[in-house]
């Protein structure tokens, strides 16, 4: 049997760069709450990323219901079901209403034509899903959310390192999340951070990460914990370094599968973005008329040692957790439905070989 090809392997730096950047550590005694390298780190990120601030958390689940209450959002938040599992938890864990819009097929992002039909009284937010690194119609969503007076949030978690017409994606709306979890793009092992304008919301988010301490005396908020750590932290300051030179190897994976499957009838590709610099996060591709379903080609690659990914599926408005909750209703989201039942994403990280994707391929086509 070959080898196994898992649908997505962590980055590391080399374990001496690693090493190195902890050393400091050992010297400080200092772990955790806003160290050297979580400082480093946030500086580091504003830079890359051209935005003004950068504040880290645990992971980016943590951070997506640390700026719905940091934005005291109460009410209903439209958004999209053609994502993870944490997007609709996290609006559902603090206390909103999540109410859903469908996507548009060709970027599976919110589709901005079907919005305004869903703000009640009750609206407060949008929250915009960027899927696979498709980057959403934020122009669109946001001129709906000024003649609503309505807070935009993206999740962002695909789409680290996108930029569209040269602007990156952390500068839109309200706020924007990323996830550093293992398996993004760039990862600190478990992390996520808060991308935002305004200075204002520093101190909320830092009050809600840190129990609303100020100091040792002084506890003027009710906040949580969600703070990230130094040896976290310090993957991130390494895994930095060398992005860039990652980006390029999957945009070499992306090229050859493209070249492998591009044209073939009844599999659609995910469509380049005009002006979108591309983070090559995923490589969905929709079985639609082809001689196999999806379910088909995916057990097939697994009889071949290969994990792809069903991904987006189940769609979130269809979890069991959610089950004869009013408003949860995949029928109701037909493009998303569609969309789930057909799409795999395939094996993509940097590194992955030719041979490799060449078997991935010569079974899919076989
Ligand atoms: C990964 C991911 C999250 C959650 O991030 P974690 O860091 O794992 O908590 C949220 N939304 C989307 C779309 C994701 O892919």
């Amino acid at each position: 049997m070959s080898e196994i090809i898992n649908v997505t392997r962590s980055s590391l730096p080399e374990f001496d760069e690693y090493c190195a950047e902890i050393r400091g550590i050992w010297d400080s005694h200092w772990l955790t709450n806003m160290g050297e390298k979580h400082e480093k780190l946030e500086r580091a990120l504003e830079d890359y990323l051209g935005v003004p601030h950068v504040s880290l958390l645990t992971n980016g689940h943590l951070a997506l219901e640390t700026i719905l209450q940091a934005l005291e959002l109460h009410g209903e938040i439209i958004t999209s079901p053609f994502t993870f599992a944490s997007t609709t938890h996290a609006i559902v864990r603090c206390g909103c209403t999540p109410v859903f819009c469908d996507v548009d097929p060709v970027t599976y992002t919110m589709d901005p034509a079907k919005i305004e039909a869903l703000i009640t009284d009750r609206t407060v937010a949008i929250l915009p899903i960027h899927v696979y690194g498709n980057l959403c119609d934020t122009e669109a969503i946001e001129r709906i959310a000024k003649a609503h007076g309505l807070k935009v949030v993206y999740d962002a978690a695909h789409a680290f390192g996108v930029t569209k017409d040269g602007v990156s994606s952390a500068c839109f709306g309200d706020a924007s999340m990323f996830s550093f979890h293992a398996t993004k793009v760039f990862n600190t092992i478990e992390g996520g951070a808060l991308c935002y304008q305004g200075d204002a919301l520093r101190q909320r988010i830092s009050d809600l990460k840190n129990f609303g301490i100020h100091g040792p005396e002084e506890v003027p908020f009710v906040g949580g914990n969600a703070k990230m750590n130094e040896f976290c932290a310090a993957m991130g300051l390494c895994n930095l370094r060398h992005l860039d030179e990652w980006l390029a190897e999957r945009r070499a994976v992306v090229e050859h599968y493209r070249a492998r499957l591009g044209g073939v009838p009844g599999l659609k590709l995910n469509a380049p973005q005009p002006g979108v610099r591309s983070n090559y996060a995923y490589f969905p591709v929709v079985f639609d008329g082809y001689r196999y379903t999806r379910d088909e080609v995916f057990a097939r690659l697994g009889e071949h040692n290969i994990v792809a990914r069903k991904y987006f599926y189940p769609i979130t408005n269809s979890f069991d957790c959610y089950r004869g909750r009013p408003g949860f209703d995949p029928d109701a989201t037909p493009v998303a439905k569609y969309m789930g039942e057909r799409v795999l994403t395939l094996p993509l990280y940097a590194g992955l070989s030719p041979e490799d994707v060449d078997r991935i391929c010569d079974i899919i086509l076989s």
